[in-house]
């Protein structure tokens, strides 16, 4: 989204917005300079923590302080001086902040990162052209990444966070760190497989975690069940390995060529009984989930290792994506293509869009294409850009999805749309400013934001043309099961 220029003065409903509107703007500057200085002054605090001559100051003398004698050693092991200035800097701050110490010490450690790592949005934030929420997204998005890629990540995304939400940038943004992380996302994903588990973590309240916020005792009797039925698992697996002629490097649908870890097949059993079970009184009886998944042609026939975006989610490994688009019936592919096949325009023949259309326009849009808007496309509504009883046309350029608030509002206020190429939508508001958003559906590789022209978001190309899955039609509508 980018702001431009504002015409107070010429209509008398903008000038008195737009009188709120522009302060509002200089004030969420001066907030974010508040927070990039906050974040400056916890990193120099930090720096202090590493200074000798304060730890020194801090450790004193190691009889004096008491650090070596029995008592305090009944406390724990001595922290080293590293440990002890960090713990003395962090809880400097959570006084001073009225904190806790662990909050303090994170965002210590936070304003490390974003400072020496991040440098470029540190200061994008001290001039407010991002805000904290963006820098928040970015140090999520960054937690881990390999150091050696993030001046280069920074300033391919930088421009992208001066433009959207903190929400959408973090999509794209997530997009492209993809791209540009050095360990393949097959090997990411193959590793991240085999730490699978299930954790159940008590809340107060009442209440524990179990991926569900559930009533405390139903979270462990659905613990301890799924940890009873992997020790069956383990049985099974144990007899079967020991079998004559078993293969002993073989294993069971973990695939790894090893024995299943308890953790592994706790979250097995978990997965097939969400996927597939059925309740006493036949609660979930022929009900399957689907998932939309969109497959680079190349990727599925092997030839790439583009990801293939799971909606809802975003890459997913190309090995999984080939699986499931090879043998799944109750997922709704969409391939894209270098050309298209689908039928882009109906011109004013038809008012509702076939569904090869409909499916172009998920693909292309991914979420509602209001102001900051990230409902998905396919809980919202599509829209004729120009309506149809003014003569708008049933065109992919024509129409865009909505959600029903978003809808609700373009239809029923003096806020209007426009739309450009490729299905950018530009809001005009009441107090005539413009706000562009632009289809989700870009592809990380040609996405250049430093490039892109303003007002355009983060996409400078139009979206890859996208095809449905070739015939048969109907691929997503059966009621096979999902393929895990
Ligand atoms: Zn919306």
């Amino acid at each position: 989204m980018a702001t431009s220029d504002a015409t107070p003065g010429v209509d008398p409903i903008a000038a008195a917005i737009g009188a709120v509107i522009d302060p509002l703007i200089a004030n969420e500057k001066v907030i974010a300079a508040g927070f990039a200085e906050r974040t400056r002054l916890l990193a120099e605090l930090d720096r202090l923590g590493h200074d000798p001559r304060i730890i020194a100051g801090l450790c004193g003398d190691p009889v004096e302080s008491g650090r070596n004698d029995p008592d305090t050693g009944a406390h724990g092991p001595a922290w080293d001086d590293e440990e002890l200035a960090r713990r003395c800097m962090a809880a400097e701050a959570a006084g001073a902040l009225r904190l806790k110490a662990s909050t303090a010490g994170i965002m210590v450690f936070n304003a490390v990162r974003l400072t020496d790592q991040l440098p470029q949005f540190h200061a994008a934030l001290a001039r407010g052209s991002i805000t904290w929420g963006h820098a928040l997204k970015m140090l999520d998005l960054t937690d881990g990444a390999p150091e050696e890629i993030l001046p280069a990540f920074e300033a391919k995304v930088l421009p992208a966070a001066e433009k959207l939400t903190s929400t959408q940038f973090a999509r794209v943004a997530g997009r492209i760190l993809e791209r540009m992380h050095p360990v393949p996302l097959q090997t990411r994903a193959d590793a991240g497989f085999v730490t699978r588990r299930l954790v159940l973590r008590p809340d107060a309240d009442g209440m524990a975690w179990l991926n569900a916020y559930l009533k405390a005792e139903d979270a462990q009797a659905i613990y301890d069940r799924l940890s009873r039925i992997a020790t069956t698992l383990d049985t099974d697996e144990r007899a079967e390995a020991s079998a004559p002629g078993a293969d002993p490097t073989s294993s069971g649908p973990s695939g790894s060529g090893t024995a299943r870890t308890k953790d592994q097949r706790r979250a097995d059993a978990y997965r097939d009984l969400l996927l597939d079970g059925v309740g006493p009184a036949g609660l979930g009886h022929g009900i399957r989930g689907t998932v939309h998944l969109t497959v680079p042609a190349l990727t599925l026939l092997g030839r790439s290792d583009e990801p293939a975006i799971l909606e809802g989610y975003g890459p997913i490994d190309p090995e999984t994506a080939r699986r499931i688009a090879g043998t799944a019936t109750s997922w709704s592919r969409i391939l894209t293509h270098p050309e298209t096949g689908c039928r882009l325009s109906m011109g004013r023949e038809q008012y509702t869009p076939p569904a090869d259309m409909r499916r172009y326009l998920d693909a292309r849009d991914r979420t509602c294409q209001g102001i900051g808007c990230t409902r998905r496309a396919t809980l919202s509504e599509i829209d004729h850009t120009r309506p149809w009883n003014t003569g708008g046309p049933t065109d992919v350029d024509n129409l865009v999805h909505l959600c029903t608030p978003c809808h609700r509002l373009k239809h029923q206020s003096s806020f209007t749309t426009n739309q450009g190429p490729g299905g950018t939508l530009t809001w005009t508001t009441p107090s005539s400013r413009k706000y562009t958003s632009a289809p989700a559906n870009t592809d990380p590789a040609t996405y250049d934001p430093a490039t892109a022209n303003a007002p355009t978001t983060y996409d400078s190309t139009s979206p890859t043309p996208i095809s449905p899955a070739p015939s048969p039609p109907q691929q997503g509508s059966t009621d096979t099961p999902p393929p895990f």
